[in-house]
């Protein structure tokens, strides 16, 4: 009842001033899992798969969110098509995940006068005056689909979500890394992608200088992929110990999203191999769904995302280690300590790169002794979310990771 005035006002607002028209469903933010997800090796119009899903008229100004990189990549031959289309659309680059790059956008879209939904987390507050887009494209890697899905979750209007890489689990979740004023990222609720779609086209490097980056990002999905074999047997952990409840659906999403993905590996397909970007992409899609049914990350995160958390945002160590390379090692740690199957999977992860030995851990720059103060420091992120580092206790942990990586 407390929303009936601002969504009236909404309404109101929106006939008169604003150009947002409202597309289905009208409450995007009640959205679980996208409405459609397209993921094809070749997709030469973005704009025709999404009229296959969406009404043209509801896509009325859209506004087309990238980087100078992905703007480039996809970002200006989406809007050049837009455009075409006579939808008049809007372009904003954005640079890093800072909030502030976030506010600005949301500044920049919204019209006086503005009505904010009052919730508690200035990030969690919402508008429902008049905005001058109906829609947020996100054209880009993990960083500008995260930003993306908040704007869209603050502007109350849908979002669509074209990766051009698959470096984590983000390009279909309810949820946004965004970095705050200070150092150390956190995650903020935002809207789930109303549509995803996946283009191998605007994935796989168009020109040699750009395969290093591809490789990296590629180990990144592939470690957050991997990573669910880990944090669903942490939430079954939870449900035996804790009382937790299970959403068995969402954890089979996710843990099924890890092993087709391993399965494709061991079986012998490389980074390139278009069967293997494909699974990765809908592995990732799935392990997003899967937090979205649940609302909230139970599903994709569990001691292996503390790992990452105690790394990056509380110790803050710099290491060309990325999200999907940290929570990897952290699932490799994890299932030595569960004592599940975990030989096949560092044979996975040796097999595309990621980091099965101190040696290669060196080569990402996570070096052996801040790694252990990573793991007891691990022990403050979440206390809540029981895991196996609360099962078992900080040091049969430590004595997992130095089963889980021999020195070579
Ligand atoms: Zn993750």
């Amino acid at each position: 009842m407390p929303k009936l005035l601002p969504t009236l006002m909404d309404h109101a607002l929106n006939r008169t001033l604003g150009v947002y028209q409202g597309l289905e469903p009208r409450r995007p933010n009640a959205l679980v899992i996208p409405r459609f997800v397209v993921i094809s090796a070749r997709i030469p119009s973005i704009l025709a798969e999404v009229e296959r899903h969406v009404e043209v008229d509801s896509l009325y100004r859209p506004l087309v969110l990238a980087d100078e990189r992905t703007w480039e990549l996809a970002g200006e031959a989406l809007f050049r098509e837009l455009q075409a289309a006579g939808l008049r659309p809007r372009k904003e680059l954005i640079r890093g995940n800072m909030y502030a790059q976030a506010a600005r956008v949301i500044q920049a879209m919204s019209v006086p006068p503005r009505v904010w939904s009052d919730e508690e987390h200035p990030w969690e507050r919402r508008l429902y005056g008049a905005k001058l887009t109906g829609v947020v494209f996100g054209v880009g890697g993990g960083t500008v689909v995260d930003l993306a899905k908040l704007i869209s979750f603050q502007l109350h209007i849908p979002c669509i979500s074209v990766p051009t890489s698959l470096a984590n689990d983000g390009i279909a979740s309810p949820f946004s890394v965004i970095r705050p004023d200070g150092p150390g990222n956190v995650t903020a609720r935002a809207n789930t992608p109303f549509g995803v779609v996946v283009d191998l086209g605007r994935i796989l490097p168009r020109r040699p200088e750009d395969k290093p980056f591809f490789l990296t990002m590629m180990r990144s999905g592939i470690g957050d992929a991997l990573s669910n074999l880990a944090s669903t047997l942490d939430w079954q952990l939870a449900v035996r110990f804790e009382q937790e409840k299970m959403d068995y659906l969402a954890m089979l999403h996710a843990r099924s999203a890890a092993e087709v993905v391993l399965q494709r590996i061991l079986a012998g397909a490389a980074l390139e191999d278009e069967e293997l970007i494909l699974t990765l992409a809908a592995g990732l899609v799935s392990s997003g769904e899967a937090m979205g049914r649940v609302g909230s990350s139970r599903p994709a995160s569990g001691f292996e995302h503390k790992l990452y958390h105690a790394w990056q945002n509380i110790l803050e160590y710099p290491s060309r280690a990325t999200h999907g390379v940290l929570v990897g090692v952290g699932t490799l740690i994890s299932l030595v300590a569960h004592e599940a199957d975990w030989e096949p999977v560092r044979e996975g992860m040796a097999r595309v790169g990621l980091p099965v030995s101190r040696r290669d851990l060196e080569g990402w720059g996570i070096g052996w002794e801040p790694l252990r103060e990573a793991i007891r420091v691990s022990a403050r992120v979440k206390p809540e979310r029981y895991t196996i580092l609360e099962h078992l206790g900080v040091e049969a942990v430590l004595a997992a990771a130095d089963r889980a990586f021999v020195a070579r």
